[in-house]
């Protein structure tokens, strides 16, 4: 697995120092003053990619919460290029009424967060805020609001750290590019 990796486009280190800057941001605007009580905030994932973010992101967020569940795909199997967003499954546990803190490893069309950020909107929360760990600098890409961001990367195709190429690389701890004839090998096969 190793082998495969090209080069580390942000480093574990790199990952952990952000997460803790972003808790603060998230926390200062999800605590009084700026909300009226604690206990009111639901953390809620984009599945798959996002689980290893909210792990560590949670984990820094000093405040009472629950964690509601949510999955799409939009880059099913071996793709590279996003195929628009799906519903896979959705448990999703009293939003109406409450600070919602929406997370996805990473916006590049920002199609699947304005989905999810409509569906959610429809079960009124108090409030939903959306963060994303990172986000691809593309030309033209939609203009999707997202409220805290940890890193702009280039517009190039990466895994780690939760995000994956048809399901592998999620447990690398880095966020990595792979090597071109990884990907063309399965892009041709
Ligand atoms: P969007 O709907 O913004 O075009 O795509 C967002 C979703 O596509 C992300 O949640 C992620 O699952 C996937 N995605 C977008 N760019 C990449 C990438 O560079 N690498 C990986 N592994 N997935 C990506
Ligand atoms: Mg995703």
């Amino acid at each position: 697995m190793h082998g495969d990796i090209d080069r580390i486009v942000i480093s574990q280190a790199q990952i952990a120092a952000r997460i803790r800057e972003l808790a603060q941001q998230i926390t200062a605007d999800h605590t009084p003053p700026a909300i009226p009580g604690d206990g009111q905030v639901t953390i809620i994932p984009i599945l798959t990619g996002a689980m290893i973010f909210c792990a560590d992101l949670m984990r820094c967020l000093p405040m009472r919460m629950k964690i509601g569940i949510l999955a799409v795909s939009s880059y099913p199997g071996r793709s590279i290029k996003s195929q628009g967003a799906k519903f896979l499954a959705s448990r999703i546990e009293e939003v109406r009424g409450r600070h919602i803190v929406l997370l996805d490893d990473i916006i590049d069309s920002g199609g699947t967060v304005r989905l999810v950020r409509e569906m959610l909107q429809e079960l009124e929360p108090a409030s939903l805020k959306t963060c994303v760990l990172l986000k691809k600098n593309i030309a033209g890409a939609e203009q999707t609001p997202v409220d805290y961001v940890g890193f702009e990367i280039p517009d190039e195709f990466v895994v780690g750290y939760g995000l994956d190429y048809d399901d592998h690389y999620r447990n690398l701890p880095d966020i990595v590019t792979l090597k071109p004839h990884i990907i063309a090998r399965t892009q041709s096969a």
